[in-house]
């Protein structure tokens, strides 16, 4: 299975996950304006780098023409479909647009899916007595007594 991954994978995907992908070489050029550092992790060790030829660029185009979703797309968008099509590719994307024309032209589209990643709970301590919030570093096992009022306080996740 040939998979297309959009910028968002070049970002938030595990670097050994990218390597079997085929990425854009104008991707790379896009992924270092977004983030540097990643852009050197990413360098060293490479998505399979193509450039789509005028042909695919074109029926790319054109395949977003009849979704109406041509003028939203950047040409790193068009070159990224258009290696999806050309491979006849599942295309690893968040981007609305993209999704929509890769199944109007019957390809598989899964999210690139960074929901989750790097989410990390924030944890609060409340008093039950004065209502004080004081943020903690993390769950901990011992919650003392109110600095302010002396009543006991509560772990709670920070909205
Ligand atoms: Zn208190």
């Amino acid at each position: 299975m040939v998979e297309v991954l959009d910028t968002a994978a070049l970002l938030f995907w595990p670097p050994e996950r990218l390597v079997t992908g085929i990425c854009a070489e104008s991707q790379m050029e896009e992924l270092r304006k977004l983030s540097e550092p990643r852009f050197l992790l990413v360098q060293s060790n490479p998505p399979e780098l193509r450039n789509p030829d005028e042909k695919s660029q074109l029926a790319a185009r054109e395949a977003a023409s009849r979704t109406g979703d041509l003028n939203g797309l950047s040409p790193v968008d068009i070159e990224v479909l258009a290696l999806a099509l050309e491979n006849r590719a599942t295309l690893h994307s968040d981007d609305y647009r993209l999704q929509n024309i890769a199944r109007n032209e019957g390809l598989e589209v899964k999210p690139v899916n960074t929901k989750g990643i790097g989410k990390v709970w924030r944890w609060q301590l409340r008093c039950t007595g004065c209502r004080a919030v004081t943020d903690v570093d993390s769950k901990s096992e011992n919650i003392p007594d109110c600095d302010i009022c002396g009543s006991p306080q509560q772990l709670k996740k920070a909205r």
